[in-house]
């Protein structure tokens, strides 16, 4: 049966924009000792700006990023979305490749007739062997996108995000109330540092694959105990379903949303926070 308790738990969650999906997730909540997030779209908005694109081999910035927006109009990963828009606000006209194929946590392949473009990180290039003879001196917690052109390096584009206003708040409050705190992230350690830095997590964990996410997850659960996963991508889904409490942003992947027990609507990191205390509260009337 399901305690009164629960129904008074979900009605104060969905005012604050907290979308629980049963009385098994407010459960779970209130033992949770451990939050673990997902970097892009979760602790940050997920809405990149070009900071610099570099193009060699006779290749001109607009090229760079016209193709490079040509092969990331098929994905939906916000980074794509961010090149695809900054390509449109210059008004190039971006070709659609003969085929592509996005390549989890690490970019997307694309075939023009220019030749076969990559885009996306040093894992995907170093897995092509593509050789970096050049990379960006100080990225800072910028993400660098690389664009190879038939396996050799054509230039990059440097992008940068914004971390959400009440982030490091929000997870101030989450430390002092003894959870520990974490980023995953499938982003370079750099750029995950800088981040976990200006948010004030206790550890950061980057350059993890899907599969590595889930892992990491169950190394937390090992030392602290019940975790709650906080993600929005495709890529995410495998973890919120792996973590003993999963949450999506309401501005994630439907994948995402799918697999999350709990989905903070108003895409706040203070719903974490909130959806925490909810739980707590609403066990205490439950007893
Ligand atoms: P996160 O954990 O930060 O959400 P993802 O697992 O979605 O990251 O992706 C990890 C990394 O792979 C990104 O930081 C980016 O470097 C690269 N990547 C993934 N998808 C794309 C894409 N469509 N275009 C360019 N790079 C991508
Ligand atoms: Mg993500």
């Amino acid at each position: 049966s399901v305690p009164l308790a629960y129904f008074a738990g979900i009605g104060a969650a969905s005012k604050r924009g907290i979308l629980f999906k049963g009385g098994a997730a407010i459960e779970g909540l209130e033992k949770i000792k451990a939050v673990t997030m997902d970097k892009t779209g979760t602790l940050t908005k997920g809405t990149f700006t070009i900071k610099e694109i570099k193009a060699f081999s006779g290749l001109t910035n607009k090229q760079i990023l016209t193709m490079a927006a040509g092969a990331e109009s098929a994905s939906t990963h916000p980074i794509a979305n961010s090149i695809v828009r900054a390509a449109r606000a210059e008004g190039y006209e971006t070709v659609t490749p003969s085929q592509v194929q996005e390549i989890r946590g690490k970019g997307i392949k694309a075939l023009f007739s220019e030749g076969e473009l990559l885009c996306g990180n040093r894992k995907l290039m170093e897995d092509a062997g593509v050789e970096l003879e050049e990379t960006p001196q100080n990225p800072g917690g910028a993400t660098i996108v690389y664009v190879a052109l038939d396996h050799r390096l054509a230039g990059w584009i440097l992008i940068d995000d914004t971390i959400k206003e009440d982030a490091k708040k929000s997870i101030q409050k989450m430390n002092q109330l003894k959870l520990h705190t974490s980023i995953l992230t499938g982003d370079e350690k750099t750029s995950a540092l800088a981040v976990g830095e200006q948010v004030g997590v206790q550890d950061v964990y980057g350059k993890l694959l899907p599969d590595e996410k889930l892992e990491r997850l169950r190394g937390l659960r090992k030392e602290y105990g019940p975790v709650l996963f906080v993600g929005d991508g495709i890529n995410d889904a495998p973890v919120l379903a792996g973590a003993d409490v999963g949450a999506a942003m309401g501005s994630g992947a439907d994948a995402a949303i799918e697999a999350a027990d709990v989905v903070f609507m108003n895409n706040q990191v203070g719903a974490i926070l909130n959806s925490i205390k909810i739980s707590k509260s609403t066990g205490k009337i439950a007893i």
